[in-house]
C-alpha cells in the first residue's frame, strides 16, 4: 500500500509551497521574473520587456494571475534630464505600457496604483537595473536576494 504515503508527500509539498508563499520576511519573485510589488491582493507584478514596454500582471494570494478589475497604473521613470511618464492600457489579461521606458538603467521608477479611479494611488519605487544577480539571476530590479 504505497499511495496513502504517495498523498501525504504531496499534501506536504502544497503547504510547504503555501506556507512560503504568505512568508513575509521572503521576497517573492514575479512569476513572470519581474519584481512583485508590496501592494495589498492582488498584488501586482512590475515587467519590463525586451522592448522596455512595461506589463503590470495582477496576482491573487496563490499566485495565479487575475485580470485587472477597476485599477489603473501609472508609472514614472525618474531620468538625469526629468521625469517620463508611461500610460497604460488593459490588453488581454494585463495592463502595458502605450511607450517604453527611456533608454538606459540605473534610474528609479515610481509605480502608481490606484485600486478604483477615484482611489487613492500607492506609490511603489523600484531601483531600475537590468544587470543579473550573481545569486538569483534574475535581474537586479526584481533580485529577490533581498541585499
Ligand atoms: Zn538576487
Amino acid at each position: 500500500m504505497k499511495t496513502p504515503r504517495v498523498i501525504h508527500t504531496l499534501i506536504t509539498v502544497f503547504t510547504l509551497a503555501a506556507f512560503s508563499a504568505v512568508g513575509a520576511d521572503k521576497i517573492i519573485g514575479g512569476p513572470k521574473g519581474g519584481r512583485l510589488l508590496e501592494n495589498p491582493t492582488p498584488r501586482a507584478e512590475f515587467f519590463v520587456e525586451k522592448d522596455r514596454t512595461v506589463t503590470i500582471t495582477f496576482y491573487d494570494a496563490a499566485l495565479k494571475a487575475v485580470a485587472p478589475g477597476e485599477q489603473t497604473v501609472n508609472v514614472v521613470a525618474e531620468v538625469k534630464s526629468g521625469k517620463v511618464e508611461l500610460e497604460f492600457e488593459k490588453k488581454g489579461d494585463v495592463l502595458v505600457s502605450k511607450t517604453p521606458l527611456p533608454e538606459g538603467d540605473g534610474y528609479n521608477v515610481v509605480v502608481q496604483i490606484k485600486t478604483r479611479p477615484d482611489a487613492k494611488p500607492q506609490n511603489f519605487r523600484v531601483k531600475y537595473d537590468t544587470r543579473a544577480c550573481g545569486e538569483c539571476k534574475r535581474p537586479e530590479y526584481a533580485c529577490t536576494c533581498g541585499h
